[in-house]
């Protein structure tokens, strides 16, 4: 799936998903425009990785809850770039609690980050990915946003959210030639599921069919598909991979 000459920002591109998806995504000959909001060590070490395997990067400080940080990503693109293909909307983050005990402060943290930015860098995006020729958004939803999940309510709306969100984009930009999916992972194993308490994971491995969490790189396949020439007739779709546990 050759995807050199293509640009492509990847939020939260340093860590756990995101990083195995610049790493992909750059392996098949995009550029990456690697976003983090903290992680500013391993996105250079991960700018330098990518340069060492012959690819090019950059990495960007941005926290995508913030408009005009996002603003500041995408015009950082195209100042180093010159064009915009691929958005990759990874950047997201948990706080449970059961609604009884969730603070106000726990639901407008993970709406902010897990929707609004998913909807501040396509934002930003639309223009310039709507010049290029060829553009692709890919939305980092969440099983939790297809059948809810108890102790998530602001982390299942927020996904939900990214699910309307990509139809609403997929609907605007498909006679423009711009393909906007969702992917919905299960349980993929990263820092954001090292938090579950041991009896939760063997709960929840029970009821995955293929009886195991996945691996980032297995969320990572499914981007650089969907960013590809060969997903071209796909869009407003959301693919899950999460080892059968939705269906
Ligand atoms: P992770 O290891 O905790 O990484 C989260 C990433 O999001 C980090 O790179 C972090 O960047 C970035 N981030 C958080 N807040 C940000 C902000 N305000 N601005 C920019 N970047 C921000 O989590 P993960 O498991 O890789 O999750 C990646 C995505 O997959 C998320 O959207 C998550 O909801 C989704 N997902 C994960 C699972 C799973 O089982 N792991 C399942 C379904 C969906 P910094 O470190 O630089 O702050």
């Amino acid at each position: 799936m050759n995807l050199s000459n293509k640009v492509a920002i990847v939020t939260g591109g340093a860590a756990g998903i995101g990083r195995a998806i610049s790493l992909e995504l750059a392996k098949q000959g995009a550029k990456i425009v690697l976003n983090y909001n903290r992680s500013q060590d391993a996105a250079n070490l991960l700018v330098e990785e990518i340069k060492s395997l012959g690819g090019d990067a950059v990495a960007v400080q941005a926290d995508v809850s913030k408009y005009d940080d996002a603003e500041r990503l995408v015009q950082k693109a195209i100042e180093t770039y010159g064009t915009l293909n691929i958005v990759v909307n990874n950047a997201g983050i948990t706080d449970d609690a059961l609604i009884l005990r969730m603070q106000e402060s726990q639901f407008n943290r993970v709406i902010d980050t897990n929707l609004k930015g998913v909807w501040n860098v396509s934002k930003h995006a639309a223009k310039p990915l709507l010049k290029s020729g060829y553009g692709r958004i890919i939305n980092i939803s969440s099983v939790s946003g297809v059948m809810g999940n108890a102790g998530q309510s602001n982390y299942s709306a927020a996904k939900a959210g990214v699910i309307g969100l990509t139809k609403a984009l997929a609907r605007e930009f498909a006679s423009r030639g711009v393909t906007v999916n969702a992917i919905a992972p299960g349980f993929i194993e990263t820092e954001m599921t090292k938090k579950l308490p041991e009896d939760v994971v063997t709960q929840w491995q029970a009821q995955i069919p293929l009886k195991r969490f996945g691996q980032a790189i297995e969320v990572a396949h499914a981007v650089v598909f969907l960013s590809s020439e060969l997903a071209s007739y796909i869009t407003g779709h959301t693919l899950e991979v999460d080892g059968g546990i939705v269906m």
